[in-house]
């Protein structure tokens, strides 16, 4: 006997993640050939009747729904890990301790994301901990300088974060390549790092694990920090935390001689470093071993080649302070003379919190976010889900698929506003694309960039 269209969706039926034990995806399907998600909305249930039901043309949704119950290619995919949920896995890109991070596609939206997989088996109570840090560190923060955490998605043996694409590589290859970078480069890199951390810090967000290696780029010039696994939620920037985080030749003085460490100035010393680093193509402490590199960095010594320019060597200093309450503070950074130069993207220098046009710029981004949510969810349309999907999705629940695809489209709509845009030092070409700026939605509230002009 054939099977209808609308039987054979209903025999495989992701319920939402909210109602399932464990936020897990949960397939129901009589059929159970592999882990796959699907999503079929529950208004397609009726009589089965091939003839009568079957639609003359399905939505790209129900295309490959179909295609991941009926399609051999599309299972057998499945099942060898070419394709997880509705992603399509190409080549691998990079290793980490835990995890291998391959290029794969979204199959409804084309774009291209990095899935870091992590084997679960591998995963003890420690590192579980950190990875649930680092998903919840991530799912906070969206802002153009910090790399998106999209979707989560677990099979039985595998977790997948599937994260922004980042097709750039790192600081740390890009200077060990290439060497230091030019004075005006290390402004534009090191202004996008600060509004990130800042943007972190705002939200007591703490990385405790800035390094070049993870500071990524998705295209020449625009920075994505990464790698949260080691980022912590502090109450307020007063906690004391006692946990030794991150690697050494970054780890600050208090992390080898203390007790306990405030979270945001030992962020401010790695930014330090960076920046040594960044300008020099050297780090600022060296040694063969552990224990001389300790001794270095508590006795506080390094020494700056007289060639970097006296405003950025100023800078190190002001962040390079044995005592950590005597170092820079992330807005004395931001109005220090070397990036006095740097225009920040108006997306990124959010106005005063008080101003006459306060009122006009709120509803101009009122406007704007209204526009963008309209954007995303006329895309969501064209691909198939329906107002039933989005209103079964929980908004924050990040191991939906449905989460996945919005989150995708609300990053490239943000993109086609711009929010991807580049500081630059007066002086250099402008990018007339930067022109039509507009605020940008989630840095607003949080951030108070000042405007370098
Ligand atoms: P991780 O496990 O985060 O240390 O990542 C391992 C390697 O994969 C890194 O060194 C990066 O080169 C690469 N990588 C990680 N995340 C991304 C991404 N989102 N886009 C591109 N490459 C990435």
């Amino acid at each position: 006997m054939k099977t209808g269209l609308k039987e054979r969706q209903r025999n495989i039926f992701v319920h939402p993640a909210s109602e399932m034990p464990g936020s897990q995806y949960q397939v129901t399907s009589i059929k159970r050939h592999h882990s796959l998600y699907s999503l079929t909305d529950s208004s397609d249930a009726g009589p089965e009747d091939e003839a009568v039901s079957a639609p003359l043309h399905l939505t790209p949704l129900e295309k490959l729904n179909t295609d991941m119950c009926k399609d051999e290619k599309t299972i057998k995919d499945l099942i060898i890990g070419r394709r997880v949920g509705f992603y399509k896995v190409r080549g691998e890109i990079g290793y980490g301790t835990f995890s291998r991070v391959k290029l794969a596609f979204h199959a409804l939206t084309k774009d291209k994301v990095a899935l870091k997989i992590l084997d679960k088996t591998r995963l003890d109570s420690q590192t579980q901990r950190l990875l649930s840090r680092e998903i919840s560190s991530m799912e906070s923060l969206q802002h153009p300088n910090v790399l998106r955490l999209y979707e989560v998605l677990e099979t039985p043996s595998r977790l997948h974060l599937v994260l922004e694409y980042a097709g750039g590589g790192d600081l740390h290859s890009k200077i060990c390549n290439e060497g230091k970078l030019s004075d005006n480069t290390s402004k534009i890199t090191f202004a996008q790092i600060l509004s990130a951390i800042k943007f972190m810090h705002n939200i007591n967000i703490i990385h405790r694990d800035l390094k070049a290696e993870n500071v990524l780029f998705s295209s020449s010039s625009c920075v994505k920090v990464a790698d949260f696994g080691f980022s912590t939620r502090v109450t307020n920037r007063n906690t004391a935390l006692d946990t030794f985080c991150g690697s050494p030749p970054y780890a600050a003085p208090e992390l080898f001689r203390d007790e306990c460490y405030l979270g945001p100035l030992v962020d401010v010393w790695a930014m330090g470093v960076l920046l040594f680093f960044m300008v020099t193509g050297t780090m600022p402490f060296r040694a063969e071993t552990i224990g001389k590199l300790r001794r270095c960095i508590i006795e506080g010594v390094y020494s700056i080649p007289p060639w970097v320019p006296g405003p950025c060597q100023r800078l190190i200093r002001g962040i390079l302070k044995p005592v950590p309450t005597e170092r820079c503070a992330i807005d004395q950074m931001l109005g220090c003379d070397w990036l006095l130069p740097v225009e920040f993207p108006w997306s990124l220098a959010p106005p005063e919190p008080v101003n006459p046009l306060q009122n006009l710029l709120d509803s101009e981004c009122r406007d704007m976010e209204e526009e963008e949510e309209e954007e995303v969810r006329g895309s969501l349309e064209e691909l198939g889900f329906t107002t039933e999907h989005l209103l079964n999705n929980q908004p924050k629940d990040i191991r939906s698929p449905v989460t996945g695809v919005y989150r995708i489209l609300q990053h490239r709509a943000q993109k086609s506003r711009g929010c991807d845009s580049l500081p630059v030092v007066r002086g250099m070409v402008r990018d007339p694309k930067r022109e039509g700026l507009r605020a940008y939605r989630g840095l607003r509230h949080t951030s108070k960039l000042c405007v370098l002009s």
